[in-house]
């Protein structure tokens, strides 16, 4: 049995992952090009026109608008589906902050709920059972690149007039029955911050269908103005969140890669589910029979600590770290962030919801308490490996198995 790497043995993995953001000539020769231009805004030039064209037709969506990050996407849909003071939006216990505190942002009350044990996204009964005659719609989140229960949300939300916003931040690609996410409900926003599956450092896009959504959209990043009207006119509260060009010159590179590296990640994923089969205590997030491509923002799987000798997910993470295999972290339940148990939340609202009690903050999510103490999350750019670097998972996490106890 060889030792293990974190205790001064050698570690499993023999070369590195990919390197993580990948660029080549053309993402160089873009930006000189935009350099050389001296259109550097996004009305001077076309790179970040052509970018949402072309983003949203990629998924199947008429109209996209493209802003400075994923949290403004949200912000910006939120303002333009007309969310205020008295609302309330229903949201996931595991997620990012950003799909709770955009609704804060709009003076709304997120309201989270747990998700499901086995896809760990948004639970469509919890959601149900927390609709109010305040609720205005439902942000579910594709986990990992995992889409949520589409066709039960969209149910839900179509017979109850609500709105079904996608945080697609972690599913640029991903298929639900054939159809790409973000264009199951009224929007669908993204992000390209610099760990998500395509990125300019930092940015983001909404994607919709509907005209009178994207005017909304449109004026709202853009200052309250409205396309075709004079600069110096403003019909509505709206803020500046556009995109540079910048931005827009690499994004279009960096959607040419896309479709290939989501076919490669989850070929990929299909391997490692096989390697990992029969390794006792390791459950992958379970991937629905109608996730028809899975784009794997991350290779999510779930560590049994009873099938290692009792160690917590933290010291595996540490073990497989110092074998060479890097994890990003799950992420804490919403609901038990500070700004919720701190009450800093309340700065946002007003009337009635800044001073009643919200019970929920302080109740146990079981699932999403389970997701983020217990899973291990590989991501993305592993994905975009070989053969050897899926096989050099599976063998760190065996290594680690067989010498549990020297961890204890
Ligand atoms: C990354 C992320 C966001 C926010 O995107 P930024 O570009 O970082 O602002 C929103 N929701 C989820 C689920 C995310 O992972």
């Amino acid at each position: 049995m060889s030792e293990l790497a974190i205790n001064g043995g050698t570690a499993t993995k023999t070369k590195s992952f990919p390197a993580w953001p990948h660029y080549d000539e053309r993402e160089q020769q873009a930006l000189t090009e935009v350099l050389e231009s001296r259109n550097w805004w996004r009305s001077q030039g076309n790179c970040v026109a052509k970018f949402e064209q072309d983003f949203a037709a990629f998924h199947g969506a008429k109209h996209g608008i493209a802003v400075t990050n994923g949290t403004h996407a949200l912000e910006v849909a939120i303002a333009a589906l007309g969310v205020g003071p008295g609302d309330e939006v229903i949201v996931p216990d595991a997620t990012f902050v950003a799909t709770a505190s955009s609704v804060l942002f709009a003076g709304a009350m997120p309201i989270m709920v747990d998700i499901c044990r086995d896809t760990e996204c948004i639970d469509p009964d919890l959601v149900e059972a927390a609709i109010t005659p305040r609720t205005k719609g439902v942000i579910p989140v594709h986990l990992g690149g995992h889409p949520a229960d589409l066709d039960r949300l969209l149910k839900i939300t179509n017979d109850r007039g609500l709105f079904l916003l996608e945080d697609c931040a972690h599913a640029h690609g991903s298929e639900w029955n054939g159809k790409k996410v973000g264009t199951h409900g009224v929007a669908g926003t993204f992000s390209f911050q610099s760990g998500k599956l395509m990125t300019a450092g930092e940015g983001g896009v909404i994607i919709t269908n509907d005209d009178a959504v994207e005017r909304n959209l449109r004026s709202v990043h853009d200052c309250g103005r409205l396309p075709g009207e004079w600069f110096y006119s403003h019909f509505s509260y709206g803020s500046n969140y556009r995109l540079s060009e910048w931005q827009g010159a690499v994004l279009n590179v960096q959607l040419e890669r896309l479709d290939d590296q989501i076919r490669r990640r989850d070929a990929n994923s299909f391997l490692l589910d096989k390697l990992l089969a029969d390794i006792p205590g390791i459950t992958p997030q379970t991937r629905d029979a109608r996730c028809t491509l899975h784009s794997h923002y991350a290779y999510i799987f779930h560590v049994d600590s009873s099938e290692f000798a009792g160690i917590s997910t933290g010291r595996f993470i540490e073990a497989m770290n110092a074998e060479g295999i890097p994890n990003q972290a799950a992420y804490p339940e919403v609901h038990k962030i500070d700004l919720f148990q701190n009450g800093a939340y309340r700065s946002r609202l007003s009337g009635e919801q800044a001073t009643e009690e919200h019970p929920f903050l302080q109740a146990d999510f079981p699932n999403a308490h389970r997701a983020a103490s217990e899973d291990y999350w590989v991501p993305q750019y592993c994905l975009l490996g070989d053969e050897q670097d899926m096989q050099e998972i599976a063998a760190a996490i065996r290594k680690i198995q067989a010498s549990a106890d020297s961890l204890s």
